[in-house]
């Protein structure tokens, strides 16, 4: 289909005397300059490096010689792939440097730094003219990125077309352990710089490669470290990679739609910046290369079905390809499904580019091993005709190869499609701009009168990182609301709710006050705003059973905020005005000495309360009206706290302060700025990482500690009233936790700065061995802090170890049978509201949930809760009339028996007169574990994502305060803390921490 194309480019080149070698589709093939001299040094150097010779191809076999421009050595001290030979980041920016300033075709740009403070950077390759022009193609493509500034016109977008020069993003070791990208990308530089061969020039001429070579600098600087440790004790074990970045590690990659990390915003700002067409994520875990492209289904339901053919298009080619250069193991089909919207390429997927991904082999640093690799991994398969060797010899420079070749071929089947990867590019915009009356919806809403306007901020603050335009609407409004069709009534006993739904006829429309928030439809991104914002529904029958990440995300349900999916295309008629920046109102109002803000469980009112450690706050037990304001349970009473310093925090906050004549009469309690330790462990540091990029982005001070260190504190109350144990993720078990890392065999893996290691620690922990754990000792620790009146907030996998480890009483953890949540969002419903922990919530609320745990209560201490599922078991026994009937006893008069006990499912059994006697095990009422939130009844449970078997887990607790002592351990089954999207979980937490000493406010006992 190219051949024309194909033949024009022959015909310049051939106006500079260069003749491509054509293959038979009229393509050029990937042959060598016979003019250009090769570097025989360097070419001799792969060969070596290189351990088999189907591991090459030749486009990677040769180095062309530059006598202006210095080769990857120049830095590496040897070739790119070299043994031995892993480059810093700055070492990889050096080399880049160096290439921009020999070549007027590179350029370095920044493209922000890390919270580290490390530098990223993109080095965009093209010809010296593209570079030349950057600013001119740039416009044209903006254009093309947003078609409205054309006015949608195809003749217009044609000619653009035809001038623009595309730019295909390539970004480089996002998970640190994945060592081969930088020099890959360093020699692939320095190919479409210098070489002349056709196949090079062509792609240099006709596009911009655009290359950030390391995307997680603080952690490939930490992995740089570890592998010069392991080159100087080669015989020792290294210590394994426990904190990538700052906060997170392998999740980083799991960031694209809440862009909490400075990586994925940058990549990200740089994407949109430069207009690319393409983000081509280099990762490795598989043999020898999975360009996962193509990989499963389910896809992104988001997604434009045009995203999809490209997918396809070039997946297929790339095998197709590299199975033509003999490479073994390149396939494009595999397990990875394209549901979630949260990987760094999807950034491309989202913002109508093409989202790509390779997982390539690596051997974790540069040794050469020699590797085997999994049964499934070298068995021939249908889209794996040629599958990779069972054993084989593999080194980084084989790795390279794979990079390389499979780019190089990519970025020349782009450059020789450019036209049409361009228009797609154009018609995925445009039918973007064009989904209100195309597919809808027309807008989201988010209302002015939403309680939590601090929150709402929060996600449209996400919603601007990603690009989206917000608008504000000037007036009142009112729209016409979808008419959802009811199933019909099956059974009779459904015919009273179905009259009942009959009598009370659903809204027709809804009312908007002025100022509320409109995410119009109709802009290039809508596509984002629209996946965010949306729910999902994963089949429990959908044919992929083994979802890759999470299935569920709803942000306006995660976040605690009102969103209204609109369809009436009337939306877009209301008169409102685009907005930059978003800030929720805030400040004093009023006069009075009493201070007020009321609670809608919003988390700047924990930072408020750091912020000004000084002012006397307290929270209202009840709730309350005045001044003709109604107050929830929890709000902050502030007293003596000086009015300009509140109104100045509070507007920087978003919170709005309500200024009383006087104190209301409801009991209060102090809110106090608790010290916080925070306790990781050295398994794994993957999802606590989350929690304490979340304090520190509300700024709630804490001490971080390994479990190591809590042993070795000697009074843990004297220093701490809170303690949080995270999840620990990834290789957590309860014997894990206190056991550690055996210390049997092996040496020490210590994780501290040495001369070797500079980088290791940065701001977060060290140890001199990473093998211990908490210790039975460090157990007895944290018993005696919760003993004496500390509270222990645990979740997930850490909430499983408090239980089986016995620091609370009354609570067990199971394990599914069935029940299959993968990262869903799921509904939740309030107990207690009474708590502290549930100040500002409502009935309703939406949580993330992976798998539970599942915890029963029981009012027995050592007793599992008792499950119940299915049909009631007690039925009666053999004897008289039926099922309903009572027995009888011949010779005796009937007997009536006592009522058999209920309780629901989040609750204990009720205590009976028979345990009561002589009840040493009864726990006493004011020892039991007081219920917060369940989740909701089975009907109602799915929000967003995948529920199977969600009887396991319906109505079961989902928070619970377990008094201890005179403490506290708090359980969540949930994860209120979770990469950066579960935002209306979080004062769960913060709630916690700030009435850790009154968390029997308003408790009501049991009688017996
Ligand atoms: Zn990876």
């Amino acid at each position: 289909m190219n051949r024309h194309a194909g033949l024009g480019l022959a015909l310049s080149l051939f106006a500079i005397l260069v003749v491509p070698t054509l293959w038979a589709d009229g393509e050029t093939a990937p042959a060598r300059d016979p003019k250009q001299p090769v570097d025989a040094a360097y070419t001799a150097k792969i060969q070596k490096y290189t351990t088999a010779p189907y591991f090459t191809s030749p486009l990677v076999n040769y180095l062309p010689a530059s006598k202006t421009v210095p080769t990857p050595e120049a830095v590496l001290g040897d070739v790119a792939g070299a043994p031995g030979i892993l480059p810093y980041a700055e070492d990889v920016y050096k080399y880049m440097r160096l290439l921009e300033k020999a070549s007027p075709r590179v350029k370095v740009f920044s493209i922000g730094t890390t919270e580290e403070g490390r530098e990223m950077i993109a080095v965009a390759v093209s010809s010296a003219e593209n570079l030349k022009n950057l600013e001119e193609n740039r416009a044209r493509l903006a254009k093309l990125a947003d078609p409205r500034t054309i006015k949608l016109d195809d003749a217009e977008a044609d000619r653009i077309v035809a001038q623009a020069v595309p730019v295909y993003y390539i970004t480089g070791t996002i998970h640190s352990p994945e060592t081969g990208a930088p020099t890959a990308l360093m020699e692939l530089a320095y190919r479409l710089a210098v070489d002349e061969s056709p196949y090079i020039r062509e792609i240099r001429d006709g596009m911009i490669t655009l290359i950030t070579p390391v995307v997680e600098v603080d952690g490939r600087d930490r992995m740089v470290d570890l592998y010069k440790w392991h080159l100087a004790h080669p015989k020792d074990f290294y210590p394994p990679l426990i904190y990538w970045g700052k906060y997170v590690a392998h999740d980083n990659n799991r960031d694209a739609m809440g862009v909490t990390l400075k990586l994925t915003e940058n990549v990200l700002n740089a994407y949109i910046g430069w207009k690319a067409q393409v983000l081509h994520d280099l990762h490795e875990s598989v043999p020898y290369l999975y360009d996962n492209t193509v990989g499963d289904g389910p896809y992104n339901a988001w997604v434009d079905p045009i995203l999809a053919d490209e997918w396809q298009m070039i997946g297929a080619r790339n095998v197709a390809d590299m199975t033509k250069f003999g490479m073994p193991g390149v396939f494009t089909h595999g397990d990875f499904d394209t549901w979630s919207p949260g990987y760094l390429m999807f950034i491309a997927a989202m913002h109508n580019g093409i989202s790509r991904l390779y997982e390539t082999f690596g051997n974790g640093g540069a040794d050469t091993q020699e590797r085997t690799v999994d049964p499934e991994d070298y068995a021939r398969t249908w889209y794996r005709q040629n599958p990779p060797l069972p054993k084989t010899l593999w080194s980084q420079r084989d790795n390279n190869n794979y990079e390389q070749t499979g780019i190089l071929t990519s970025l020349h089947f782009f450059n020789e499609n450019k036209r049409l990867f361009l228009k797609n590019f154009y018609l995925k915009s445009k039918r973007s701009v064009l989904k209100p009356s195309a597919e809808g919806p027309a807008a989201y809403v988010l209302p002015a009168d939403d309680p939590r306007l601090s929150l709402q901020a929060e996600l449209l603050r996400v919603l601007r990182k990603q690009a989206v335009e917000i608008s504000r609407a000037k007036s009142a409004f009112t729209v016409s609301l979808p008419v959802r069709k009811e199933p019909k009534p099956k059974k009779k006993q459904d015919s009273k709710e179905a009259a009942e739904k009959e009598a009370a006829p659903a809204p027709t429309t809804r009312a908007f006050p002025a100022g509320s928030y409109v995410i119009r439809m109709d802009q290039p991104y809508a596509r984002i705003a629209d996946a965010l914002l949306d729910h999902q529904y994963w089949s429990p029958d959908d044919p992929q059973k083994t979802p890759y990440d999470d299935t569920g995300w709803t942000f306006g349900e995660l976040f605690g905020v009102l969103v209204t999916r609109v369809t009436d295309l009337k939306v877009l008629d209301v008169s409102m005005e685009r907005v930059t920046e978003i800030h929720a109102p805030g400040g004093v109002k009023g006069e009075g000495a009493i201070l007020a803000i009321n609670n809608n469980a919003e988390p700047a009112l924990a930072t408020l309360r750091y912020k000004m450690k000084d002012a006397g706050m307290e929270a209202a037990e009840e709730p309350f009206e005045s001044g003709g304001k109604k107050f929830n349970r929890g709000s902050f009473v502030i007293r003596n706290a000086s009015r300009a310093d509140l109104d100045r925090a509070a507007a920087d906050l978003g919170l709005q302060v309500v200024a009383l004549a006087a104190a209301p009469s409801v009991k209060t309690h102090p809110v106090r700025a608790a010290r916080v330790a925070f306790v990781h462990t050295w398994l794994s540091t993957q999802t606590e990482g989350w929690w304490r990029l979340a304090l520190d982005n509300l700024g709630i001070p804490y001490d971080y500690i390994s479990t190591q260190a809590i042993a070795k504190i000697g009074d843990l109350n004297a220093r701490y009233d809170v303690i949080l144990f995270p999840p620990v993720g990834f290789a957590s078990s309860p014997t894990a936790i206190i056991n550690g890392i055996s210390m049997a065999w092996g040496n020490p893996l210590p994780w501290k700065n040495t001369p070797e290691t500079p980088n290791l620690v940065g701001k977060n922990d060290s140890t001199d061995d990473m093998r211990p754990g908490l210790g039975w000792d460090g157990l007895a620790k944290l018993q005696a802090f919760v003993q004496k009146g500390g509270v222990l907030l645990t979740a997930t996998d850490t909430s499983r170890f408090a239980t089986e480890v016995g620091l609370t009483t009354g609570v067990s953890t199971s394990s599914s049978q069935k029940l299959k949540i993968v990262g869903s969002v799921l509904g939740a419903r309030l107990v207690d509201g009474a708590s502290p922990i549930a100040y500002g919530y409502d009935e309703k609320l939406s949580v993330y949930c992976d798998n539970g745990p599942i915890f029963s209560l029981s009012s027995i201490a050592g007793a599992r809760g008792r499950r119940r599922l299915g049909p009631e078991s007690h039925s009666r026994p053999t004897g008289r009339g039926s099922l309903g009937d009572p027995d009888f006893t011949v010779g005796r008069s009937g007997v009536e028996a006592p009522e058999e006990p209920s309780w629901e499912a989040w609750e204990a059994p009720p205590v009976t007169d028979e345990q009561l006697r002589n009840g040493y095990r009864v726990i006493s009422p004011a020892n039991r574990p007081r219920v917060i939130f369940r989740y909701a009844d089975n009907k109602e449970l799915l929000i967003s994502g995948l529920v199977e078997g969600g009887d396991e887990i319906a109505q079961h607790p989902a928070v619970v305060d377990v008094p201890s002592g005179n403490g506290h351990v708090v359980l969540f089954s949930i994860n209120p803390v979770y990469r950066g999207e579960t935002h209306g979980t979080y004062s769960l937490v913060l709630n916690t921490i700030l009435n850790f000493d009154s968390l029997n406010a308003s408790r009501k006992l049991a009688e017996k």
